[in-house]
């Protein structure tokens, strides 16, 4: 595809003026919202706005007045419709490891007498440390299976399913409804990382049967480095799961200081302590960059701009990189990852040139496709980067060698 090509998708594209949204340096191609989303155009200024006229001038009464104390479950609302969930099943909390372990263990505590969770091998790492962290406090078992043995492995121990929905390495995607209602029929519960998935693929959390989902703030949704996670707990289960971090703002009556624990009715429940303000003001307008879009149109866009991708590197780098996520859409999330034997330094180089995917071990060259933000001209220029690196063999230097302490 030209230039002019993909100028003209880019002036066809529903979603092209959401980039406004986002304040992205120029001559930059940013292949990397699946690892932290560009800042968007109006977070500096809630950051400051939060920070000196809530803080500075309303000091303690902003819990009050500003209503800081209902920002989680405020601005989980405004995820709902990313995910398909009602906002009441909806809280803004901790990361995203602290709410695995709340959900996995509060899952676990309600299936007594099951001794197994069944996961997926070479899951995320922390999905897989949280998992054999619990099993070791719990006593159970941690059964890590091939992706397409999930379903084969459910049986009468399993206590819960837990997986990750799109994987960050391979962009595989899982069959949610086909896993929830499987582990159902065991009696098993099910609870779903969406770190790869919120905010890139039109996701039903209700209507695919979820049980239990957790998620990140600063990939796709735009929240900042390090911004909070989410946790979805369905209405049906709320008040069945008690949260393994009892802390006050869980609790029934946090501001009645009683010595003993009563967890209150809903999704609060899964609240421990004092929620990070500041961080939360940078997470609100990243979500508010999903504002009036619909996700069907960001998983089309996200479809498109991979397949685009896709077929411009294969053409022009020829064999030398070798796809490693499915060719069929429809069983990838919103990256692609090709190899190559010297792919960190082949993306050194390529980062050099101002488009900045990532690397993941032992030789993946990962890049991701933000719909709000990228567009069609920049996937094909990306890509005519990547041929030029590889042909003029310009990665082959010291200096991009050296592996960096983030990959
Ligand atoms: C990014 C990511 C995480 C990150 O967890 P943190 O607690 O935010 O560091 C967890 N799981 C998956 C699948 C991820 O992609």
């Amino acid at each position: 595809m030209t230039d002019g090509e993909a100028q003209q998708l880019d002036a066809s594209d529903a979603l092209a003026f959401a980039r406004e949204r986002f304040r992205l340096p120029d001559g930059i191609i940013y292949l990397d919202g699946n690892s932290l989303g560009a800042l968007p155009t109006a977070a500096p200024g809630a950051l400051t706005e939060t920070a000196e006229r809530q803080w500075g001038d309303d000091l303690i009464a902003s819990w009050t007045r500003h209503d800081w104390i209902d920002w989680p479950t405020r601005i989980a609302a405004r995820l709902a419709p990313i995910v398909g969930a009602n906002p009441s099943e909806l809280l803004i909390a901790d990361s995203t490891s602290v709410c695995l372990f709340k959900l996995l263990a509060a899952a676990v505590r309600a299936r007594p007498g099951r001794h197994t969770i069944l996961t997926q091998k070479h899951n995320f790492p922390t999905d897989l440390y949280v998992a054999q962290g619990v099993a070791r406090m719990l006593c159970l078992r941690v059964h890590a299976v091939g992706p397409h043995e999930v379903i084969g492995a459910i049986d009468h121990d399993t206590a819960v399913v837990m997986l990750t929905h799109v994987d960050y390495r391979s962009a595989a995607i899982h069959d949610m409804r086909a896993i929830n209602r499987a582990a159902h029929a065991a009696g098993a519960l099910t609870l779903w990382d969406l770190c790869h998935s919120a905010g890139a693929l039109a996701i039903d959390l209700d209507g695919s049967g979820c049980d239990l989902a957790v998620g990140c703030g600063y990939k796709y949704l735009n929240g900042g480095p390090g911004a909070p996670a989410f946790l979805y707990v369905a209405e049906r289960l709320q008040n069945e799961l008690t949260n393994p971090i009892q802390g006050w703002l869980g609790h029934a009556e946090p501001f009645a200081f009683v010595d003993d624990y009563r967890p209150v009715d809903g999704i609060a429940r899964f609240q421990t302590g004092t929620p990070p303000i500041l961080a939360l003001a940078a997470l609100d307008a990243g979500l508010a960059t999903f504002d009036g879009i619909a996700m069907a149109d960001i998983e089309a866009k996200s479809r498109a701009l991979s397949q685009l991708f896709i077929a411009e590197v294969e053409a022009r780098c020829g064999g030398e990189v070798q796809l490693a996520s499915a060719r069929d859409a429809m069983q990838r999330g919103s990256h692609v990852v090709f190899a190559h034997p010297n792919g960190y330094a082949v993306m050194q180089a390529l980062i050099a040139r101002g488009v900045i995917g990532d690397f993941r071990a032992p030789d993946l060259m990962r890049f991701g496709f933000a719909p709000l933000y990228n567009r069609f001209a920049d996937i094909v220029r990306a890509a005519e980067g990547l041929a030029d690196v590889l042909t003029s063999r310009e990665w082959d230097q010291p200096r991009f060698m050296t592996r960096a302490k983030v990959t």
